[in-house]
């Protein structure tokens, strides 16, 4: 199953709205939305502390803030396709790294996973949307808070007394990150079959929070370009045009929060970094490949492969005898190498994949202008826009805002990954100190 489908949750599992309400403990209150809406926020600070800069002691006080915002599945070729005036100003205006790129899994949620941890799936736990889960003998999209191993800037910016919000427009996004900020957006009205919320709602959300939490660090993701195109199977013309619509109105939606930046007086105490979780690669409804069938002929594999689907990419699990594995490594490439579409089928060990064994045995990919549909070929994965794979590598990425760390109509030569975000806000904050076992990305203002 792909970031494109329906979350796949286990019969009677709760959903991650119900999960997060759970492990949200303390006081929940409504704000006044920019157009009267009453907006509702889950806060870790109202029992008794108020939001404001941490314990006595410990606090930090700082005017500067960090905006991370995250256009969900934009090319980078987008921002010069004349429909998105304001992220083009903010990119050329600011520093752009023209060959940045999001990092395997190319999904959604190991990506936004990777910006606010600064390390990668083998540290985080988290190397795509989908897994096959051992303990539960089931494949499911990883939405758990617990999913993420290791710390995330977020935490660590409110343990040095910041304040911090999440506005993530996707539930499984919601449900991961969970309660780690200070302030945290349940995305609605939700989208039923995309799981999202509309960044108009979105966007009305992270202004409202601006306004009445002013967190050191906001985290956004607006959803839009990568949904509206997403769930259109009809193909085609309509996929296009929709994703048009999209990118402008998304388009807009940012450049009133920049313009809100400016109005408040923050825009010179900021950086507001732009980027893509992954890009995006249609497919057309003849070009799916499904493995079940192949790896299910082969009389060694048969019964014994469990996969998780992620639409440029399947994860193949192994689930027979321990001491066959290695046997059963080379049989599954073999098999998966011999089909129509793949691209490659690579050992999840390889060093440079560093996705850890929650991603299985084998990782394949398809290739460009192809999908996978995975067990059924028919109606595991209908939709012609996924991800996953390297053709969706490429993502826009830059760094605008007025404060002075901030380099001018500046292009990198530096391949910025989805992984640098974590480093380059904890620098900019001054937080002292990497994770343990360091980072894996860069400070991209050093
Ligand atoms: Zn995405």
């Amino acid at each position: 199953m792909s970031d494109c489908c329906t979350p796949r949750r286990p019969t009677g599992e709760p959903t991650p709205f119900e999960r997060g309400a759970a492990e949200i403990a303390t006081g929940r209150r409504a704000l006044l939305g920019a157009a009267g809406g009453a907006i509702a926020f889950s806060t870790a600070a109202l029992a008794g502390a108020p939001i404001a800069d941490a314990a006595p002691g410990r606090g930090r006080r700082t005017a500067k803030r960090a905006y991370v915002l995250v256009i969900d599945g934009c090319l980078p070729e987008e921002i010069d396709g004349g429909l998105t005036p304001n992220l083009k100003k903010l990119r050329d205006g600011g520093l752009r790294f023209p060959q940045a790129r999001s990092m395997p899994v190319m999904e959604t949620i190991p990506n936004h996973v990777m910006m606010m941890t600064g390390v990668r799936p083998d540290r985080t736990g988290v190397p795509s949307n989908t897994i096959y889960d051992r303990k539960l003998k089931d494949v499911r999209t990883i939405e758990r808070p617990s999913d993420i191993k290791v710390d995330t800037v977020i935490e660590r910016m409110g343990r040095n007394g910041l304040r911090t919000g999440t506005v993530l427009s996707k539930d499984y996004l919601y449900g991961v990150f969970g309660g780690r900020a200070t302030a945290r957006w349940e995305p609605a009205p939700i989208i039923p079959i995309s799981g999202h919320a509309p960044d108009v709602f979105t966007m009305r959300a992270a202004l409202a929070m601006l306004d009445d939490v002013d967190p050191h660090l906001m985290f956004v993701n607006l959803g839009d370009i990568d949904r509206f195109g997403h769930t259109d199977v009809t193909g085609g013309v309509g996929i296009k045009a929709l994703r048009r619509i999209a990118l402008a109105s998304t388009d807009a939606l940012i450049g009133q929060f920049i313009g809100r930046l400016k109005s408040s007086g923050k825009w010179q105490d900021s950086i507001v970094v732009v980027l893509a979780d992954h890009s995006m690669d249609w497919s057309l409804p003849h070009r799916v490949v499904s493995l079940a069938g192949p790896l299910d002929k082969d009389p060694f594999l048969r019964g014994k492969v469990q996969i998780a689907c992620n639409g440029g990419a399947d994860l193949l699990y192994w689930t027979g005898p321990r001491n066959q594995r290695e046997k059963a490594i080379r049989r599954m490439r073999a098999v998966a190498e011999r089909v129509e579409g793949v691209l490659v089928a690579h050992d999840r060990r390889e060093p440079e994949l560093r996705l850890g064994p929650e991603a299985g045995e084998v990782l394949v990919y398809c290739k460009a202008g192809w999908r996978f549909s995975d067990p059924d070929p028919v109606t595991d994965n209908p939709i012609p826009g996924n991800h996953g794979h390297p053709a969706t590598h490429a993502i826009p990425f830059f760094i605008g805002g007025g404060h002075s760390a901030v380099p001018r109509r500046r292009a990198s030569t530096r391949t910025a990954r989805t992984i640098d975000v974590a480093p380059t806000v904890a620098s900019f904050f001054g937080l002292s100190g990497a994770p343990r076992g360091g980072w894996d990305g860069v400070d991209l203002l050093a």
